[in-house]
């Protein structure tokens, strides 16, 4: 027995799967807290809550 329906799929791909949360840039992505930031926007969202210096 071979199963075609019935599976769906949680990863959604397409606009709006990875992307950078402020700018919406998918290139640099870092992933952080199941959240996903550029490293721009990373660097500039660590630095205003105080992150450390990663690096
Ligand atoms: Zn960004």
């Amino acid at each position: 027995m071979s199963e075609k329906a019935g599976k769906e799929r949680t990863k959604v791909f397409g606009r709006g799967a990875h992307e950078c949360k402020l700018c919406g840039r998918k290139q640099g992505l870092v992933r952080r807290y199941s959240i996903y930031f550029c490293r721009q926007c990373f660097r500039e969202w660590a630095s205003k809550l105080g992150f450390k210096k990663l690096n």
